[in-house]
């Protein structure tokens, strides 16, 4: 079983206007975006990609309070129970349902989906964290650029005070904490206040992205970033987009080659163990077709990437890292 533990799927749906119930190739004939899509719920099955986290991800730009941001990221919410009703897919919201989960995906191969809200603005108050959590909510990334609760990608700063009492709430709660896209000062005193299970979802090596000289560099995570989430048994998804796996590339240019994702994946690998590494590709998350490395063509090519990885780790980096870290970040 594949695990993917970055896909924008509700945002892809309900704000691009994508039937993400149709096969891939149909999606493509019928899709208007100028990105070439590179998933659908069919697609996933497919490819034998068995659990997905799906993200509430609200575009601040076009969603900019709080209030606006909650009520979007509630559609959001309800459009995943919908495909869950339909039987297109079964949420994940405590451990058990990951063991029944992995019986029942031998039969019927529908995706599971773990619910995690990215970029926080959709939590109006800390206190919301149990609202979301009696909702399937079972990750929270507080930035995205940067929140009420965070510095973020191309905006940094700190933990604010508020973002110090969502990490409470979410501790409290039994919500994981996703620390992609924080700013490396919040990360920091997100790691001295947060004590519950954490990971990254979709992140890169800075130090293979051009380090500080990288206008994007607080997107991605440094050495010392990389092995304290190792050391706290957080799993590093990698990110499958042509930008962050190579400084150099625009938009535009031809695709990279797949062993660029075998260096990341190296890299990840010496900073934090083999069972610490696994795939978050954040596939249509602002980036399409011509934007992923040559060779990744949709969720079924993922597998190829094991060519890149040492043999005994294979199973793990393609899902298993991800299942063993859900066993225990889930509930009870
Ligand atoms: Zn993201």
């Amino acid at each position: 079983m594949m695990v993917d533990a970055h896909l924008d799927l509700a945002y892809n749906a309900l704000e691009l206007g994508r039937d993400l119930t149709l096969p891939l190739a149909e999606l493509r004939r019928r899709d208007t975006c100028s990105e070439v899509p590179l998933v659908t719920l069919p697609a996933l099955r497919e490819a034998g990609v068995g659990v997905v986290f799906a993200t509430l991800w609200v575009d601040p730009r076009r969603y900019p309070t709080p209030e606006e941001a909650h009520r979007a990221a509630l559609r959001q919410l309800e459009l995943y129970l919908r495909w869950e009703e339909a039987g297109w897919v079964r949420i994940l919201r405590r451990r058990a349902d990951l063991v029944e989960h992995r019986v029942r995906w031998q039969q019927d191969r529908a995706p599971a989906l773990v619910l995690l809200i990215e970029g926080a603005e959709c939590v109006r108050v800390p206190e919301e964290v149990a609202f979301w959590w009696g909702h399937g909510v079972r990750l929270i990334a507080p930035a995205w650029n940067r929140t009420r609760y965070a510095g973020g990608t191309r905006e940094p700063g700190g933990l604010t005070p508020l973002g110090q009492e969502l990490l409470w709430a979410m501790q409290a709660q039994g919500v994981a904490l996703d620390c992609s896209h924080l700013d490396e000062a919040a990360f920091w005193q997100a790691l001295a206040v947060f004590g519950g299970a954490l990971c990254a979802t979709h992140s890169n090596p800075r130090a293979l992205l051009g380090g500080e000289a990288n206008p994007l560099a607080n997107r991605h995570l440094s050495d010392a970033m990389l092995r304290a989430l190792g050391a706290r048994e957080g799993v590093v998804g990698v990110v499958l987009y042509n930008l962050f796996l190579d400084p150099a590339w625009r938009r535009g240019q031809p695709r990279l080659p797949l062993a660029v994702v075998g260096r990341h994946l190296a890299y990840v690998a010496a900073q934090v163990g083999w069972e610490r590494v696994g795939l978050g590709s954040d596939f249509d998350g602002g980036f399409g077709l011509h934007e992923a490395p040559l060779g990744l063509e949709g969720p079924a090519d993922l597998g190829k990437l094991a060519g890149w990885v040492p043999e005994p780790h294979r199973p793990g980096v393609l899902g298993e890292n991800w299942l063993g870290w859900l066993a225990r970040a889930l509930p009870a």
